[in-house]
């Protein structure tokens, strides 16, 4: 019997291994995982890029599956992409263990549709092993950021496939600093070896004041403080392990970005239109296979104005109509790549609220959400509508199936009916 080719790379590695001194090892760590000799040892990925639209923070059907063109804020979502898949018109969010309880929020529901279990989600300043691992750190800024107990779908693709940590990618918005925390989980096993990357308006700041300071443009005292800045706001991403700024991929990607937007963060599109763009470019020169963007800007009604929900649906709708055409205008996109479209969370629906459209009081309308999943004919049932109930923590699962790794940690009923 021929020794497979895992096995003689196994033999390899741990002949190799005995060569190194234990000291060596030591600071190596956990880098051996990651190391290309190991990666030559997983298969190159082939399947299908799947891109996974967080249709947030927080929308209700009544705005995006209402056949009711004038109640429906999505006419693109529902009217052109829903053709390409299949639509499930009434998931829930916790239905299965509705004793359990679950948040009804943003990065709660981020973290669900990540991982495809419901944990009962704390502030990662309420871990007590936090002030020991990170003693620099103002725990205050720290109780709406999570970080989860099991892996995300990132991680258990890339432990599947020979896939770098850039061509996994998440765009996060602007102004939710909890979300770059979404990258990786404290599963033993998993974790930072197979994380995936983040662009945001954040590490654009972050990346442009460190290059600043590099190109030599301030002196003395204000060099002083530019340091300081730099090191406050590095600091917001406690976990970041790069010393010296992002990974080259990410560097190249921010310095075309400069090139082309200068230097203010005043000339670029803001809110949910800046992520349409950074994932646009994402997929023209980063090239991600798996890719989730966070929209968010529907959140803003939390102040009351009901406009400013609907207003932002539609912003929505047009930039997931722009992806999709950004990814059928490229050949390697085109014909082989499934959107999956589904919000973090739902929001309540009674108007007579003194605030209508919260999500935090645990109301049914806050846990109904729905989700499509689109994309090409053999991969996609085409055209279907489903009435059943599904559950949130199904998508992880499928995205798996989708793309051919296992979830073993997740809810593992798959979404059926999208399947060709
Ligand atoms: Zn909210």
């Amino acid at each position: 019997m021929g020794m497979n080719p895992q096995t003689s790379l196994a033999t390899h590695r741990r002949s190799f291994l005995k060569g190194v001194t234990a000291g060596a090892l030591g600071v190596a760590g956990s880098h051996w995982l990651s190391s290309p000799l190991m990666a030559a040892a997983k298969p190159q990925y082939r399947g299908p890029n799947v891109i996974l639209i967080r249709f947030g923070g927080g929308t209700r059907p009544a705005e995006a599956v209402n056949p009711d063109p004038n109640k429906n804020f999505a006419p693109y979502f529902y009217n052109v992409l829903a053709k390409r898949g299949t639509l499930f018109k009434n998931m829930m969010i916790d239905s299965f263990t509705p004793t359990v309880g679950v948040d009804t929020s943003h990065g709660q529901g981020t973290m669900y549709l990540l991982t495809g279990k419901y944990e009962k989600l704390k502030g990662v300043s309420h871990d007590p092993d936090f002030k020991k691992k990170h003693p620099a750190v103002d725990l205050q800024l720290f109780d709406d950021r999570f970080e989860s107990k099991v892996p995300n779908f990132f991680e258990y693709f890339r432990k599947s496939f020979d896939v770098p940590s850039h061509q996994s990618l998440i765009i996060n918005s602007e102004d939710r600093n909890n979300e770059e925390f979404y990258t990786y989980s404290l599963h033993a096993g998993w974790g930072i070896d197979y994380k995936c990357e983040a662009l945001s308006l954040y590490r654009y700041k972050t990346w442009l004041l460190r290059q600043k300071i590099a190109e030599g443009k301030w002196k003395d005292k204000e060099l002083e403080k530019k340091k300081q800045e730099l090191a406050k706001l590095e600091k917001i991403d406690f976990r970041r392990e790069e010393a010296q700024g992002q990974i080259p991929e990410l560097k190249r990607f921010w310095e075309r970005w400069r090139a082309y937007y200068g230097d203010t963060g005043f000339v670029n599109p803001r809110g949910d239109r800046l992520l349409t763009e950074l994932s646009i470019r994402a997929m023209k020169e980063i090239r991600p296979k798996l890719m989730m963007i966070n929209f968010q800007d529907c959140d803003y009604v939390h102040w009351g104005i009901a406009s400013q929900y609907t207003r932002a649906v539609a912003i929505m709708d047009e930039g997931l109509k722009q992806i999709v055409a950004a990814c059928d205008a490229d050949e390697e996109y085109r014909d082989n790549t499934i959107f999956v479209v589904v919000p973090d969370c739902g929001r309540d629906n009674n108007s007579l609220c003194d605030v209508p459209f919260q999500h935090h009081f645990n109301t049914k309308a806050a846990h109904e959400i729905f989700c499509l999943i689109a994309g090409p004919k053999r991969f996609v049932a085409q055209g279907k509508l489903i009435k059943s109930a599904v559950d949130q923590i199904q998508v992880a699962s499928t995205v798996g199936q989708l793309m051919g790794f296992k979830s073993e940690h997740a809810e593992n009923t798959v979404l059926a009916p999208a399947f060709a």
